[in-house]
């Protein structure tokens, strides 16, 4: 994939590096964590009186336990905001590419810019407006805001309750060794697919998916299948759109398809945690995956065409 020259997004926090536990754990629950590691981020990246004033903050954070400067104590979903208008000012303040230099985290930065661009127009087209969601960049574990601890042994996935991506990068490598899916374009599928879930929870059929799997707990896996093979779609529309702006490489769709094959559900088993949308519970088959992404790729993201709960699949 061309994606050098495309513009990177601003919505990725970069928690790499920081073990797998929450930056100074043991102080406070759920986003506590997350907003420390913010906060130190923020004071590496700040200069001259800024950084002192930083410092005092974190400071406070560390003596108090961080509750009470973050109106802790609530519960771990309603938190969501806290850790991004702190992350969102921070990339405004600094003004280049978020403290991400390093190849893969700046290749999931465009791929994610890209998605943000053609969900909007496509999200437009139907007079919708496209709130972008998160990508967390994480090495091992991390707190997630309202999906649990998140473990990289999970693989990358979605959660819904701060409609963040989380991606531990070394999945890269896991894609080819292990799953025998090699390319940059088999990991912008990935990233496309857990774009897809948020793209289902913008338009309100993650809330359906859970009212019916909780009506319906005899039906929940093959609800799942649907809901995964749905995201394919949106995986495959975006293909599409990235195609058209030229930006493929040969053998880039092949990629893609052949990561959607390798992570059927015969392929790759994963756990689940709490209530995240469970990635690695029912996906659908290898043969499944590739074509539900080939039929996104065909109709360019139409959303009529991508009810896979009420069509044969
Ligand atoms: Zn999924």
């Amino acid at each position: 994939m061309k994606w050098e020259d495309l513009r990177r997004s601003k919505n990725v926090e970069d928690r790499r590096g920081r073990g797998g536990s929450s930056f100074g754990g043991g102080m406070g629950s759920g986003r506590s964590g997350g907003m420390g590691g913010n906060l130190l981020m923020m004071l590496l990246m700040s200069k001259g009186k800024f950084k002192w004033f930083l410092i005092g903050i974190l400071l406070i954070f560390f003596f108090t336990g961080g509750s009470s400067l973050l109106g802790g104590g609530q519960p771990t979903n309603r938190n969501y905001g806290d850790s991004g208008v702190v992350f969102e000012d921070t990339t405004e303040k600094s003004d280049s590419n978020n403290q991400i230099s390093d190849e893969e985290g700046e290749f999931l930065s465009a791929v994610l810019a890209n998605t943000e661009d053609f969900w909007a127009m496509k999200f437009a087209e139907y007079e919708l407006s496209y709130k972008k969601p998160k990508l967390v960049l994480y090495t091992e574990g991390t707190n997630t805001g309202g999906c649990g601890f998140g473990q990289s042994s999970a693989g990358p996935f979605y959660c819904p309750g701060d409609q963040s991506i989380y991606i531990d990068v070394s999945f890269y490598r896991e894609l080819a060794n292990k799953y025998g899916a090699p390319g940059d374009f088999a990991m912008a599928y990935v990233l496309a697919h857990e774009v897809g879930h948020h793209v289902q929870q913008q338009l309100g059929t993650m809330d359906d998916y859970q009212r019916l799997a909780q009506q319906n707990p005899g039906a929940k896996n093959e609800l799942t299948v649907r809901l995964e093979l749905q995201a394919d779609y949106y995986a495959g529309a975006w293909a599409r759109y990235a195609d058209e702006q030229d930006i493929l490489d040969e053998g880039d769709i092949e990629e893609a398809l052949q990561a959607a094959f390798s992570v059927g559900d015969d392929t790759l088993q994963k756990e689940t945690m709490g209530y995240v949308v469970p990635d690695s519970f029912t996906h659908g088959t290898s043969k499944q995956r590739q074509e539900w992404f080939a039929r996104g790729y065909k109709y360019a993201g139409d959303f009529q065409e991508a009810d896979t709960f009420n069509r044969d699949i």
